[in-house]
């Protein structure tokens, strides 16, 4: 079965305090999870090791890094090398998130290279890809993700592949409010499953977990989670919530 994950992102948000706290109640509120199951907090870079202590004992829950370097290492003041998080052994990491690629201007390009550095690094890449407003306007979504999926996954080899979570979030329903539709979300995922397909064969495909991220809550996980090619969900808002949070895992299927 394919690992079902929720996930937490955090942001640029909390104090220090406010987070260690938030990662406790978060599990004193949550179910167990199930051996198919994973639950991940991307949390702020200075907040990676006081996590990754309280979560360290309850099985299934992991830290994860917001971003990481596209560099191996040298003159890049401010970023953070995948070495790095590896020698502080973090496990994970979002790449290609819809807010650095429009505030940090990352392009797809740029993001292989991060996809390169997690995988060298034995740290998984949770790649984030998904649609502005206008281009789901235009019907044209498929398209643009399967571009971005193309530009920055397709020249791994099947095993480096297996290796990486997908996020599909598109970018209207991030922080908006404005969720898809379970079947918008199912229609995507399987577009992507098919794209995954056609380049890597069926068991590769079927073997890669693909989350959905924008505007899931406890109210909607339920009904998101429940279709066939969604495996959770990247959760921003509703994750800074300990109760919310911990229903939307125990969504999981
Ligand atoms: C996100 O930041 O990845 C996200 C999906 O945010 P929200 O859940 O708040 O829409």
């Amino acid at each position: 079965m394919r690992k079902q994950i929720a996930a937490a992102n955090w942001k640029m948000n909390l104090s220090l305090t406010e987070a260690t706290t938030l990662a406790e109640q978060f599990l004193q509120e949550m179910t167990p999870a199930k051996n198919h199951q994973l639950i991940v907090f991307a949390v702020p870079f200075p907040y990676l090791t006081a996590i990754q202590q309280i979560v360290a004992d309850t099985p299934q829950v992991f830290v994860a890094a917001q971003d990481c370097s596209a560099h191996a290492k040298g003159a890049y003041t401010g970023d953070t090398s995948v070495a790095m998080l590896q020698s502080i052994g973090v496990q994970y990491a979002l790449v290609g998130h819809s807010e650095r690629r429009e505030y940090q201007l990352e392009s797809n390009e740029l993001l292989a290279q991060k996809v390169n550095q997690c995988l060298a690094a034995g740290i998984t890449p949770i790649f984030c890809c998904g649609e502005p407003s206008n281009v789901r306007e235009e019907e044209k979504q498929a398209g643009y993700v399967t571009h971005q999926l193309k530009e920055s996954l397709f020249h791994l080899s099947a095993d480096e592949l297996q290796k990486v979570v997908i996020a599909y979030e598109p970018i209207w329903a991030i922080g908006t409010g404005k969720t898809a539709t379970s079947e918008q979300a199912q229609d995507m995922h399987a577009h992507i499953r098919e794209a995954l397909q056609i380049q890597y064969g069926a068991e590769v495909a079927q073997s890669i977990s693909i989350l959905y991220g924008g505007s899931v809550k406890a109210a909607n996980a339920n009904e998101i989670f429940s279709r066939s090619d969604v495996d959770g969900g990247l959760v921003g808002g509703a994750s800074l919530v300990a109760t919310e949070f911990a229903a939307i895992a125990q969504a999981l299927r």
